[in-house]
């Protein structure tokens, strides 16, 4: 089944159902709308009223306290392990999701764990064991490795862990990273610890299409291949009338995963298995060095100029293709300046100015017109002084 999340204000009633409306004639098993305050459980009870057949997912965010407001309302709850951290501090996270299980099996919700790298549960981000991704983009650790790895694979089995204890049966899980090799790696892990549990399968910050077409496919077809995954999200940045280009792209995937899997599994089939896992992205490794790396945009975009700014900087940067470097592009202030803190170089967007920093540093804000100069000038010192 293949899934997509609305990029529209959830206030914004009229194009969000909109956007749930062409989301589902395109073929989206679930459509995922953000719920950040009282104003969007406001608005997405307006949006359940006219789309009562669609299979609404909910993104709680930060704020894990709406479960309460959001639950009559749809039929999945996502959580983020490390958004629980934001409200109510003192609060034991073991409590609160006592809670969000007590809240979802009074209204027959399903839950979905949602770990992602660019906010994992802190408490695993930083013991010694877990230092985070803390690495630059292209450290020497292998593909598929890094403390970040366990810091997520570790966070899901812990919820896993408890939501079993509470005896919360309807619940799924993904692992998401923006390196094809670490979503690969991390489920694989995952599914040999716990097959029983679904999983949602999906590329965070996969970028723009082609690109994130691609690196989508480099990291699910493996997995696919294997058995593993039973949905999946090709997040793409793309302009909001744009969004089914997720759907297409999802479900042209499973087309061909399934076809080459009919002409795979008439021999031996562990021999296929492999043979297909390896060969299933074949065309897809020619994407240039220069690594962009951009949301998918949500309801908490800044300014409607992200998606464009996205695509200047790929074009701006195109001379560098060559070079192991990792930029990235994050549409709002909640989670641009954490999400940008593994990229070489990083922009995240506010309503009228992009911040732009090297690494973890900041670098200032420049007009949505200044930036790309800046970003150049940064680029060009960055290949300068790695030779
Ligand atoms: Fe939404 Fe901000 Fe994440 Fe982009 S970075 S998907 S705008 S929350």
């Amino acid at each position: 089944m293949v899934q997509s999340m609305c990029a529209t204000k959830t206030t914004d009633v009229e194009a969000t159902v909109a956007q749930v409306q062409q989301l589902v004639a395109a073929g989206a098993g679930i459509v995922r709308i953000a719920a950040d305050s009282r104003r969007d459980c406001r608005a997405l009870a307006e949006i359940r009223r006219r789309c009562p057949s669609a299979n609404l997912s909910v993104d709680l965010q930060e704020n894990y306290l709406l479960a309460a407001d959001v639950a009559p309302l749809v039929d999945k709850i996502r959580y983020n392990p490390g958004h629980l951290y934001h409200h109510q501090r003192e609060r034991p996270w073991q409590d609160k999701v006592r809670f969000l299980a007590d809240v979802a099996g009074e209204h027959d919700c399903a839950i979905r764990v949602g770990v992602n790298c660019g906010s994992v549960d802190p408490a695993k981000q930083f013991s010694p064991l877990h230092l985070g991704d803390g690495h630059p983009a292209h450290s020497p650790l292998p593909p598929g490795e890094g403390p970040g790895v366990r810091a997520m694979l570790e966070s899901a089995l812990d919820h896993c862990e408890l939501l079993d204890r509470l005896g919360f049966v309807r619940y799924c899980v993904s692992l998401k990273d923006s390196d094809p090799a670490r979503v690969v790696e991390v489920n694989r892990r995952f599914a040999a610890r716990r097959p029983e549990v679904p999983l949602h399968l999906g590329v965070t910050e996969a970028g723009m299409p082609p690109e994130g077409i691609h690196k989508t496919r480099e990291a699910l077809e493996p997995l696919l291949a294997e058995g593993i995954g039973d949905t999946i999200r090709v997040s793409l940045t793309v302009p909001t009338a744009r969004k089914c280009e997720e759907i297409e792209a999802g479900r042209q995937m499973l087309a061909d995963v399934q076809k080459r899997c009919q002409n795979y599994f008439s021999a031996d089939m562990k021999h296929q298995h492999v043979s297909m896992a390896k060969n299933s992205s074949d065309p897809f490794f020619a994407l240039p060095k220069l690594n962009i790396i951009s949301c998918p945009s949500c309801s908490r975009v800044e300014n409607e100029a992200f998606v464009e700014l996205a695509m200047r900087v790929r074009e701006a940067t195109r001379y560098a293709a060559e070079h192991p470097i990792t930029i990235a592009v994050m549409g709002c202030r909640v989670n641009g300046p954490g999400e940008t803190d593994h990229a070489d170089l990083g922009l995240w967007c506010g309503p009228k100015s992009v911040n732009l920093k090297r690494g973890t540093t900041p670098l200032g804000a420049f007009s949505y017109n200044e930036v790309l100069d800046r970003l150049k000038a940064e680029l060009d010192e960055l290949i300068a002084r790695r030779g």
